[in-house]
Parts: C-alpha cells; structure tokens; sequence
C-alpha cells in the first residue's frame, strides 16, 4: 500500500515509533529513522527492516529538540532519499512531578522535545511537501494533552501543543493536499511506561490492559496510506476506552 513512499519517523529506534517503522516498511515504505542516543537500537530496527522487507532504511541521530539540527537532519534526509512523502513525529519523552516542584529544566526540556520537536521538523520538511503537493504529517500526541493527566503539567501542555499544531499544520498544508493528524494513545507498553505494568490506573481502563506499540502503528499505517487522504486536522485516540 506504501511501495515507493518515503517515510520519516523520529524516535523510530524503539517503542511506538519503532513499531511504526516496521509497520510502513512492511507496506512497501523506505524508512529514515531519527533517534538521540540510542544508536544500537536503532541499527537493529535498521537491520531488522532491511533483512524482513528490502526497502531501504538509514538511520540519523539528531536532537529533535534543536531546530538547527532538525534542519540539517532533514536536509540529509532529502538529499540521501531525494523527497520525503510521510513524517511521523513521534520522539518524545516524560519528566514527570507536581506543578508546585517541577523544575524549569523538566519543564523545558519535555516542551522543546515533544511539542519542539514536532514543530521543528513540520518545518524542517515543509517546502518538501509543499513542492510534492502531497504528503501526510502524523504527530503522536497522547490523552494527557486532551484530558490533562496530573504529574504531567509539562507532558500535558506540550502535547496540548502538538495537537494545536496539528490543527494549524492541517489548515496551512491543506491547500497543498498534504494532510496532517494527531494520534493520542493512552497507555502503551514502552520503556516510557515501564513502572506501569503494576499502576491501579490500568484496571480502569474498559478494555482492561495497557496497549500494545503495534496497535498504534496499525492506525498511523492507515492515516499514512491512501484510504485516509479525506482526514485531516483529527485527533484520533486508541486508549482502550479510557477516556470516552
Ligand atoms: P520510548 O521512550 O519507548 O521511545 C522514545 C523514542 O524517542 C526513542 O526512539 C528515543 O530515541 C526518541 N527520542 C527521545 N528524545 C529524543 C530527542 N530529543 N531527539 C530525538 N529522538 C528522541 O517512548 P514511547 O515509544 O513510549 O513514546 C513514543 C511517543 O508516543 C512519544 O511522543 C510519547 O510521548 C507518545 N506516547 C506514549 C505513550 C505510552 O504509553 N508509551 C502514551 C501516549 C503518548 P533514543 O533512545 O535514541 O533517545
């Protein structure tokens, strides 16, 4: 469904977006894959790609809270893959504590990742898509920026950020017929949720277990693919019911 498109997923070295990585490669996609430090892991992603379906796969280490690494990145990225047809921003990461004791650094540190990220590489690749006249932005949100989880004033807000940007990315590209959507998982078994596995939380959860990297790369597979070029500008949750 994918064959011949090239995709970007940051924080494709494990997790979401690494089930994300598989999960487009798997349609027939070349994959860049964006990670920070986890350089092992993203080479076996790499590897595992290549070997289980030929397409191409590189790998680019860069900080996606810094914009200007963000642009030299994607200027890589163009130049080794010659345009780029899907971008999954998806790197992020949780500093949690209580608003009254939050640190600035936490703070900053989750906003400029997370919503920073996101915004720096929308515009790193944006003439990209506004020149192919096609394309599709996934931003990976959470039910924190739509429900505002407690412990999370930082990972909250910016998520609250993405999906803003998700609105404005959608409405500006539109013209362009590039579509961009938000994904607001709930819990999902990661190293982010590691200490989860055992939190009462769960149990409230209607469909009663935490979700799975794969469940989530099934729904951007779909907002990647053609069957999704009438949705735009959405934010779509898969939280087991959680938040209905
Ligand atoms: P993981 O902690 O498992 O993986 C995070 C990924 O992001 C890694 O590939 C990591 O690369 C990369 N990353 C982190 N910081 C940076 C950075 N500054 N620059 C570039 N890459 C970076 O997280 P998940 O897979 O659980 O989460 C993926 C996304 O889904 C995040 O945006 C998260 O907020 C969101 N999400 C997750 C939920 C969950 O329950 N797991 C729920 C809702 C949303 P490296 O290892 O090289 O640092």
């Amino acid at each position: 469904m994918l064959k011949g498109k090239i995709a970007v997923v940051t924080g494709g070295s494990r997790g979401i977006g690494g089930a994300i990585a598989k999960k487009l490669a798997e349609q027939g996609a070349d994959v860049a894959i964006i990670y920070h430090g986890g350089a092992e892991k993203a080479e076996a992603v790499r590897s595992e790609i290549t070997a289980a379906y030929g397409v191409t796969c590189r790998t680019y280490s860069c900080d996606v809270a810094d914009g200007a690494a963000c642009k030299a990145t994607a200027d890589a990225i163009l130049s080794d893959f010659g345009g780029v047809d899907i971008l999954v921003n998806n790197a992020g990461i949780t500093r949690d504590g209580l608003l009254v004791t939050m640190e600035d650094a936490d703070f900053d540190a989750v906003v400029d990742t997370n919503l920073g990220g996101a915004f720096h590489m929308t515009r790193a690749f944006g003439r990209n898509f506004i020149r192919r006249k096609s394309g599709k932005i996934i931003n990976i949100a959470s039910v924190s920026g739509t429900e505002g989880i407690a412990g999370q004033a930082n990972y909250a807000a910016a998520k609250a950020g993405v999906i803003a940007l998700t609105k404005v990315t959608a409405r500006e590209f539109a013209g362009k017929n590039v579509c961009c959507n938000a994904i607001a998982p709930g819990f999902i078994r990661t190293d982010m949720t590691k200490e989860m596995e055992e939190d009462p939380r769960i149990a409230t959860i209607p469909l009663k277990r935490m979700g799975e990297a794969e469940e989530v790369a099934e729904l951007a597979a779909f907002l990647a693919s053609p069957a999704a070029d009438y949705i735009t500008g959405e934010v779509i949750k898969i939280d087991g019911g959680l938040t209905m």
